[in-house]
């Protein structure tokens, strides 16, 4: 292999202008040395950028109920969720940047996709002070808050599938008058929002107009509060999807009487972890999600099918411009899929592979590098809010 971009010289010659025979002087530019990035390693790491992927399906997370049930967390067995994926090796991304390949993730650790549906009250609750407002530490993104402060390798990112106002949700997140202030610190932390639909009524029996009606007018109604607001992944309300199947289309694509939309991500209800955006056989408009229940088919299960190893996990070789995994497992990839994400395949190991050691450039991977979940401009509060984790 040979080592590339260590020292860039580029010469710029300036010509006279017009009516001046004499050349003007010839400034050398030369790029900074910059020192090597670290070799990535994948066979060391053992990536596999073709395993499945856990997207967790939560609703509310409190303790009123008392018990964990199927839509709802108590507070505890939120914070033990979190504490299992953190000590089994997952960190957190949003959905969004696992289809669009900008998700990063430190080698040797696997993704997960937190998602909260409805914009329930208990996943971000504000308490008012006189000059700001605090994220209630008891609400399920300060939970996320807290923990992430005690557990600084995790970034508190997780993706909303937020109902706007309508005639079934009087606000996004509950509390009268602050849907909009809630978004914007979401989008702030680098949090994904997404579509649940204008009403949340099934897609079951809907007409292509109905269709399109709802979801372009959930996404007018969700940018009336956050005018930015780029909502690109959907959840179907209740999972369930149009019963003609040519109608499935909408759903990534359609417009409508708030405008024309586009969903990169449309996620089910429930079921088990998702397959990579690479490997052969994903479907963006059909991506699996997990509960999170202390069932069979809840997430401490396939959390134990994935890291022993009886079903594919995916787990990152921390360079997002390349899409690792074992040659063994070659058959799998979508190599159409990962060139058009911009990426390079790299099989490791074995008669095919291209070996576990890379080196990288030191103008490699400065794209992907810079897109995190962040937008670009991160909005700003009327008022500010101090999150639970200080
Ligand atoms: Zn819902």
């Amino acid at each position: 292999m040979v080592k590339r971009g260590v020292v860039v010289a580029i010469s710029v010659t300036l010509f006279a202008l017009a009516g001046c025979r004499k050349e003007a002087p010839k400034p050398v530019v030369t790029a900074p040395i910059t020192p090597e990035r670290p070799m990535v390693d994948a066979a060391a790491v053992r990536a596999n950028e073709l395993g499945r992927i856990p997207v967790v399906m939560y609703h509310d997370v409190n303790d009123k109920v008392g018990k964990n049930t199927k839509m709802n967390r108590t507070k505890a067995s939120f914070e033990k969720d979190l504490q299992l994926l953190h000590d089994k090796g997952f960190y957190p991304v949003t959905l969004r940047s696992v289809v669009d390949g900008t998700m990063d993730v430190p080698a040797g650790k696997s993704p997960v996709v937190i998602t909260f549906d409805d914009a329930r009250e208990s996943q971000l609750r504000l308490i008012e002070a006189s000059e700001s407002y605090t994220v209630d530490s008891e609400s399920a993104y300060g939970i996320i808050e807290k923990f992430c402060k005690a557990n600084t390798d995790w970034k508190p990112v997780a993706t909303f599938f937020v109902l706007p106002k309508s005639e079934k949700t009087l606000e996004p997140f509950g509390q009268v008058g602050l849907g909009s202030d809630k978004i914007k610190y979401l989008m702030s932390k680098g949090c994904e929002i997404g579509n649940h639909s204008l009403r949340h009524k099934s897609f079951g029996r809907m007409t292509p107009r109905e269709l399109q009606d709802e979801l372009s007018g959930a996404q007018k109604a969700v940018k009336a509060y956050v005018s930015d607001v780029e909502m690109t992944s959907l959840a179907n309300p209740y999972g369930v999807y149009p019963r003609n199947r040519a109608d499935w289309k909408y759903l990534a694509k359609g417009t409508g009487t708030g405008g024309s939309y586009t969903h990169t991500a449309v996620c089910q209800a429930a079921w088990r972890p998702m397959l990579s955006p690479v490997a052969k056989g994903f479907n963006p408009v059909r991506i699996e999600r997990i509960t999170p229940e202390d069932l069979k088919f809840g997430l401490a299960y396939w959390v134990g099918e994935l890291t022993s190893g009886r079903m594919s996990r995916f787990v990152s070789d921390g360079d997002a411009s390349v899409v690792s995994y074992p040659s063994s497992e070659a058959s799998g990839a979508d190599k159409a899929a990962i060139t058009a994400l911009g990426k390079k395949p790299n099989a490791y190991g074995g008669s095919g592979g291209a070996g576990g050691k890379r080196i990288l450039g030191a103008g490699d991977n400065s794209d992907a590098a810079s897109e995190k979940g962040t937008p670009a401009s991160a909005p700003t509060e009327s008022k500010p809010i101090t999150g639970a984790g200080g």
